[in-house]
């Protein structure tokens, strides 16, 4: 099969041929139709996270179709369109997976990071993290949902009932998160780059009432502020647009360092607080909530041949929406 490898951190990904993974007797091979391309993706190429297996399959928002079962998989058919998310294995007896916490398991493995992921024709991933997809979505507008969509869901649910959000880095997460936000009533502030006059317009088009730079206070405190940008530099800013009791929430996996802050944007009990992961609870809740909210997804498809130039876009800036690998 066809494959896009990381060899080593700091690299481009090498098109190689690799042989077809068998399904071990819990797993599935899916054949890949489409990978969408996540800023994770890029903290692992770029070295930012350390823990990779090399060589390395990235891609864990996959969408594909299960061509093989393993002897003791029963949650699907041959044939089926399945989803793969980044959680892609727990170990089911420690403290965290005992406590309905799986997404905090000591011993959790990862899509496309410590297992091979979907920047290839065909996958093998554990049916316990396989999710249906809504036959109302195509294979390219689905795949955001199952990183960008699903963290982003988990980081809105952490901000409560927070009828005032304000968003802080407007790309993959954050244009379903906007949508999922409006759904349920909320209010919606977006904060991009100063000065990126086309993700403000994007944001605005997804309903944000205001936007602005993120250095630029908003024109009433927030309830709850979600980051998505890797910027450590936006938790006292954050925290400083955001009412007393209120909660800042930081979505991604990597962030800048953070900046020292005085105490007192942080009293009045403000929390800080980060999302880890995802549970299969989110995907269920938030994969069945998509399409009956109408949430859409912006793409931009890339060859799979393509993923290093996929990668270079997001790391530039220069997408709107989500960059997605077409097998
Ligand atoms: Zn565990
Ligand atoms: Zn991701």
């Amino acid at each position: 099969m066809r494959a896009q490898v990381l060899t080593a951190a700091g690299r481009p990904l090498v098109a190689t041929e690799l042989p077809a993974a068998r399904p071990g007797p819990q797993q599935l091979l899916i054949a890949v139709r489409a990978c969408a391309v996540c800023r994770t993706d890029l903290h692992v190429v770029d070295g930012e996270l350390s823990d990779p297996k090399l060589p390395l399959v990235p891609g864990h928002e996959i969408i594909g179709t299960i061509v093989e079962k393993g002897e003791s998989a029963d949650r699907f058919r041959v044939g089926d369109r399945v989803g793969v998310p980044w959680l892609g294995w727990t170990c089911g007896v420690c403290e965290y997976c005992q406590s309905g916490r799986k997404n905090l398991c000591d011993r959790a493995r990862f899509t496309g990071y410590q297992i091979d992921g979907g920047y290839a024709e065909l996958t093998v991933a554990d049916e316990r993290y396989c999710f249906a997809i809504d036959e109302r979505y195509g294979d390219v507008e689905a795949a955001p949902l199952m990183c960008a969509g699903l963290i982003g869901y988990r980081t809105l649910r952490m901000a409560g009932d927070a009828p005032l959000v304000g968003i802080y880095g407007f790309g993959a997460a954050a244009h379903i998160v906007a949508q999922v936000a409006r759904y349920q009533g909320r209010r919606l502030f977006a904060f991009t780059r100063p000065g990126d006059v086309a993700a403000q317009d994007f944001a605005r088009s997804l309903g944000a009432e205001w936007t602005g730079g993120s250095d630029q206070p908003p024109p009433e405190p927030l309830d709850a502020a979600l980051i998505f940008a890797p910027v450590g530099a936006l938790v006292p800013a954050a925290l400083a647009a955001t009412k007393k009791g209120g909660t800042v929430v930081s979505g991604g996996i990597h962030m800048s360092d953070i900046p020292s802050f005085p105490y007192r944007i942080l009293w009045e009990e403000r929390v800080v607080r980060s999302v880890a992961n995802l549970t299969r609870c989110d995907a269920e809740e938030f994969l069945a909530l998509a399409p009956e909210a109408g949430i859409t997804t912006e793409t931009v498809s890339y060859p799979l041949a393509r993923a290093n130039d996929a990668l270079s876009d997001l790391r530039n800036g220069a997408l709107q929406g989500a960059a997605v690998l077409v097998t």
